[in-house]
């Protein structure tokens, strides 16, 4: 997986990233979904061991173009998780109290605490991308925002937050028929909304808003994944291996109790 990463101090550019890769799974759906599966009962087991051991934080952020599979990703990859230590946060257009503050300020409080997963649904790069995009405030502001931003991670790494963050790359033409489709099948029209094909139009800016952000953010402590996303299945198992393979790499263990046990089981046993 270690091929999505975008490695630090080397530029990337979105075109050399084929969003229809299936790395070495191309042709074998039913064994990657399979794969899914198996990986996705590990991920269960390694967040009971993150919540016990109450000692590591991880966030994992979310951000992609429209239709892209936000929402698809963390149904998939978190299925039959213990919903008491995982939690998502949306970030949607912030409101009057919100503006009001700098634009960390709203990310921070959905920070996880130990032993949690947080999912960011869009995130802080929000503010370097849609706000970019349609001059919501002026470059000059949003060009230190990287800095800012590369600053704040680095803090929650060092209090023990492991960072993963994914970019879900489709095509524009994916986009197409994903949106098609959502026209086309009544339980999916309220997905829909009229500004999307503003949005879409502005496709080019926003790929450069986000190569910028890639290259800018993608760093030892918090490193950004492109993931390939035509194909849902392929993504979240790319995905969940991410976040699989990181955990692992945590070493963790269940806590040790602090006394002998014996006595309470010699207790127990001779009531
Ligand atoms: P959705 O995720 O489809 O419900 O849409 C949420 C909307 O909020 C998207 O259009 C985002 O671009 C927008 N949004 C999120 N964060 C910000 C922000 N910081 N400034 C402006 N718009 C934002
Ligand atoms: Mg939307």
């Amino acid at each position: 997986m270690d091929k999505y990463r975008v490695k630090p101090g080397k530029k990337i550019a979105l075109r050399d990233f084929d969003p229809n890769d299936r790395g070495d799974m191309q042709g074998e759906k039913d064994k990657g979904i399979e794969k899914l599966a198996k990986l996705r009962l590990e991920l269960n087991q390694l967040q009971e061991l993150l919540y016990a051991e109450h000692k590591h934080k991880l966030l994992i952020v979310l951000q992609a173009m429209d239709t892209a599979g936000k929402d698809g990703t963390i149904r998939s990859v978190f299925e039959g998780v213990n919903p008491q230590g995982v939690r998502v946060a949306n970030f949607k257009a912030p409101t009057v109290p919100e503006l009001d503050h700098d634009y960390l300020w709203r990310v921070h409080a959905q920070v996880p605490g130990k032993g949690e997963i947080t999912i960011f649904n869009r995130s802080q790069y929000e503010d370097v991308l849609v706000v970019r995009v349609h001059n919501l405030v002026p470059e000059t502001v949003w060009k230190k925002r990287y800095q800012h931003i590369n600053a704040f991670e680095r803090m929650l790494a060092d209090e023990s937050t492991t960072i993963l963050k994914f970019y879900l790359n489709i095509d524009a033409e994916e986009q197409k028929q994903r949106f098609l489709e959502r026209l086309n099948t009544p339980e999916k029209n309220w997905k829909f909304n009229p500004s999307d094909l503003s949005e879409r139009k502005l496709w080019p800016q926003y790929i450069q808003a986000y190569e910028d952000a890639l290259n800018e953010t993608s760093t030892d402590w918090a490193p950004w994944y492109v993931v390939p996303a035509n194909h849902n299945w392929y993504r979240n198992l790319v995905v969940v291996s991410v976040i699989v393979g990181t955990l692992k790499g945590l070493k963790m263990s269940f806590p040790k109790p602090d006394e002998d046990l014996a006595q309470y089981r010699k207790a127990l046993e001779s009531e």
